[in-house]
């Protein structure tokens, strides 16, 4: 216990030892909540004797939860199963694998992700005889999304078997809306939302159900809580109802997905939620020198809506933070990647030491071109989108063809290499499989004879996927897929179209494959191995490699690096062009969190840059406001500035901001002088958010007094 309990200054060992009730640990970026909650996962195991197939232990991106599952099998050894350390979503696979059949889906059930959601509109289109591109597909499913935003549909869908009718839709919108849900529902697929809301549904309506896992799972531990959207919560919520475990850490300066519905409140007024809930502070950093932590502080403080939070650290003192400001992009990827080469060559530093982040995978091109003339390795978290290449979808669609049969799998490889299954035929068997409530690959079995489809390559197809399941039944999965790719021609048919880059992406598969047995070192299902690869976003590839390692800031959120290198810190891009053409406060802040996000990955140096390029629309660019927003002190200005761009932007920024409609709207800063109608002048000493009031000292009273914030009649006044 000692030896556990070492590596961690005291507030965290009250943390990693309060293992009984609710608690939440709220504390700055880099002060060791990650940390604290790995060894209390390890404490639990090591000192309480659980097992860790009874604690529940969720985080938000797979990166970041093979992160967590790493720190914890270092410290209890590699043996133990540690399945439940995983994502929301992941964890709700393994509920609905377990019990869907309620809902009257089959365990086997297909993630859908956004390519496989394409397909089946893509069909829909065709059979409505409908003109089909990308942005018609976007919006239909930006609406779809809409619709899953609650789970009335999956009753509706589920249970009754009526058509949810998409609200606020076109009518050819929700029909076509209405054909989906239907489809999705015959090929038994599930998309990201719906893993979610299945998930809620099956624990609401079957109470035996929710019991079993409540039952199983005595400990349940949320790192960066702060994202958690309400349906999220609800599902720890109720988890964590019977035995009243739940141990939550986050930080709600680091709330970066507000847009997709995440709420800090549920962070912040947790003790409302629950009684007798214990909170612990961590206020020292591990992660940054002085200088970083500073300006991270310095940047976040110009917030509105947040607790302050007061850190230190004891770390030594580090470079100044810099600010490079280039004519165009080419000049600040150029200087971005000359200090990436001093660092290597000069100062000894190693690639993987190095990261380089930004706001929109878009801006990485420039970056990437230098890199690639400089021939430094660099690796892309996310955007690469590996999983999402054609020729990826279509070789795993051939291992779900052998294992599962799916429709989905069919569609996507039955014509390719052609086969003649053209549209007609695709329809005929579409239609005759809805008749005969088979399959399409049961269809093509059933019908291989018949005179649609006889002279088509149906037979040769049938017979490779057979002996192919045969095949599956001894043997490695990399065996089967490489077998599988030749027996159907598939790789032939790549070859052929002389593209070496596809080829090289199927054999990086292979490689991937062969690497999982291999570390795994056990039997590798099948059926285990489709299900992680369903929940793979682009960006969980094997990153341990040499190189630079280059993210969105969403993608790096709980993530450290030695060096870091903020790129393209414009205006219209960090804060992006949205928050600022909404005008919003709340939409602005958002992205004031996602730049301390990113400042607070840095360990010892950090780089912010931008440049006068990246320009669409005419719009000049303007360093960020963010950069002006810091005191001017805490950082060292170099490249090609003008004077008169500097104050020119400093203008714009100025007449951007809306300080004054914002406090009207949203009510005074904490140490602004108000006048009162009865009580006169005074200051606002504090904000109780929960009571919404102002604590106002009042210059002619002798304590502060509490005032409603919707007080109309508070006006601000000079000093
Ligand atoms: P974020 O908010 O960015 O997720 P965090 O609060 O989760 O940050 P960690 O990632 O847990 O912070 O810790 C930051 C760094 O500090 C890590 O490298 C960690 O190993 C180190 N660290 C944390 N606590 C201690 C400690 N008590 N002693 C030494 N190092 C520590
Ligand atoms: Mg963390």
């Amino acid at each position: 216990m000692e030896e556990l309990l070492n590596g961690l200054n005291e507030a965290q060992q009250e943390a990693a030892a309060s293992t009984e009730g609710y608690i939440r640990v709220i504390a700055g970026a880099g002060s060791g909540k990650t940390r604290a909650l790995t060894h209390r996962y390890a404490y639990i195991v090591d000192e309480l004797g659980v097992e860790p197939s009874n604690i529940l232990s969720v985080t938000f991106t797979n990166k970041a939860a093979n992160e967590m599952k790493r720190r914890v099998k270092k410290l209890i050894g590699g043996e133990q199963d540690t399945g439940f350390i995983t994502t929301y979503h992941g964890f709700c696979v393994r509920v609905l694998r377990e019990d869907i059949h309620r809902l009257f889906y089959p365990k086997n059930f297909t993630i859908l992700d956004v390519e496989d959601q394409k397909i089946l509109l893509r069909e829909i289109f065709e059979d409505m005889e409908l003109k089909m591109n990308d942005k018609t597909f976007k919006r239909i499913l930006d609406k779809l999304g809409m619709l899953k935003g609650n789970t009335h549909y999956v009753h509706q869908l589920v249970m009754r078997g009526e058509m949810p009718v998409a609200e606020e839709t076109g009518d050819l919108d929700s029909q076509i809306i209405q054909r989906y849900l239907k489809k999705q529902k015959r090929v038994f697929g599930l998309d990201f939302d719906d893993l979610l809301n299945f998930t809620f549904v099956l624990f609401d309506q079957y109470k035996e159900v929710l019991e079993k896992w409540q039952e199983r799972l005595f400990y349940i531990q949320v790192d960066e809580f702060q994202d958690s959207s309400l349906k999220q919560f609800e599902l720890v919520k109720m988890l964590a109802e019977k035995h009243g475990n739940l141990f939550v850490v986050g930080d709600p300066d680091q709330t970066i997905y507000e847009w997709r519905g995440a709420d800090p409140k549920y962070m912040v007024d947790f003790e409302s939620y629950f009684k007798d809930t214990q909170t612990i502070f961590l206020n020292r950093n591990y992660r940054s020198t002085p200088e970083i932590l500073s300006l991270g502080n310095s940047l976040i403080q110009n917030n509105y809506f947040r607790v302050d939070k007061d850190m230190v650290t004891e770390n030594p003192h580090g470079l100044k933070v810099v600010h490079y400001h280039g004519k165009d992009e080419l000049k600040e990827a150029k200087w971005v990647v000359q200090r990436i080469k001093e660092l290597i060559d000069k100062e000894g530093v190693s690639l993987k030491e190095i990261a380089v982040m930004y706001r929109a995978n878009y801006l990485s091109r420039f970056i990437e071109q230098e890199l690639i003339h400089e021939n430094i390795e660099y690796t892309i978290f996310g955007g690469f989108k590996f999983f999402d290449r054609k020729e990826i979808k279509d070789a795993l669609a051939h291992l779900r063809m052998v294992a599962v049969g799916d429709d989905l799998s069919f569609m996507r490889i039955v014509n390719v290499p052609k086969r003649q299954i053209g549209k007609k035929r695709m329809k005929f068997l579409r239609e005759t499989a809805e008749r005969d409530g088979l399959s399409l690959y049961e269809t093509l079995k059933k019908y291989a004879e018949h005179p649609h489809l006889r002279n088509t390559g149906a037979k040769d197809f049938i017979q490779s996927i057979e002996t192919l399941k045969e095949r599956s039944e001894e043997g490695s999965i990399s065996e089967l897929l490489q077998e599988a790719l030749q027996r159907t021609g598939y790789e032939a048919y790549i070859r052929e179209d002389g593209d070496q880059d596809r080829l090289d992406h199927l054999s990086e598969l292979l490689h991937s494959i062969v690497l999982y047995e291999q570390s795994l070192g056990e039997e590798l299902s099948l059926e285990e191995y489709l299900q992680m690869i369903s929940l793979y976003t682009d960006d969980d590839r094997d990153h341990q490699q040499e190189s630079v390692k280059m993210m969105t800031i969403h993608t790096a959120k709980g993530l450290e690096f030695p060096y870091v290198f903020v790129v393209g810190m414009t205006e219209n891009i960090l804060p992006n062009v949205r928050a600022l053409r909404q005008r919003k406060e709340r939409a602005l802040e958002e992205e004031r969190r996602l730049a301390y996000v990113a400042v607070t990955r840095a360990e010892k140096e950090l780089y912010l840059t931008e440049s006068e390029g990246f320009q669409h629309g005419g719009l000049k660019k303007y360093p960020s406001r963010f950069i002006f927003e810091v005191d001017e002190n805490l950082y060292n200005q170099v490249g090609d500035i003008d004077p008169a761009l500097l104050e020119e932007a400093r203008e714009f920024i100025r007449s951007s901001y809306h300080v004054k409609e914002m406090e009207q709207m949203e009510g005074y800063k904490k140490g602004v002088r108000v006048k009162h109608p009865v009580f006169g002048a005074g200051t606002i000493e504090d904000i109780d958010w929960k009571k919404n009031t102002y604590l106002i000292f009042f210059d002619q009273l002798k304590a502060p007094r509490p005032i409603s914030r919707n007080f109309k009649k508070l006006e601000k006044i000079e000093k």
